[in-house]
């Protein structure tokens, strides 16, 4: 499997958008990896779009919360968290 997957990249208000490679999340114990097949965007992303509010964590983000999943590995435990990759 590959280390790496494609995502929109959002820089911050007035700074844009771009398709990156990125590293796709590692799985932990508990843990529930999901492909995401398509992102919907909504007007949650469109005010992190204009800066109000700013996303927790800080830019850059991956916009695009609404998602197409589809399960992609699962750990030997109950999942605790759910991770998303493209
Ligand atoms: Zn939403």
């Amino acid at each position: 499997m590959a280390s790496t997957m494609r995502a929109v990249l959002f820089h911050g208000p007035e700074k844009g958008f771009e398709i990156s490679s990125v590293p796709k999340p590692q799985i932990r114990p508990g843990d529930l990896l999901v492909k995401i097949c398509a992102a919907g965007l909504c007007h949650s992303d469109f005010g992190v779009f204009k800066g109000n509010p700013k996303p927790k964590y800080g830019y850059p983000i991956i916009p695009g919360h609404e998602g197409e999943p589809s399960a992609n590995r699962v750990s030997r435990r109950t999942p605790a968290r759910m991770m998303l990759t493209l």
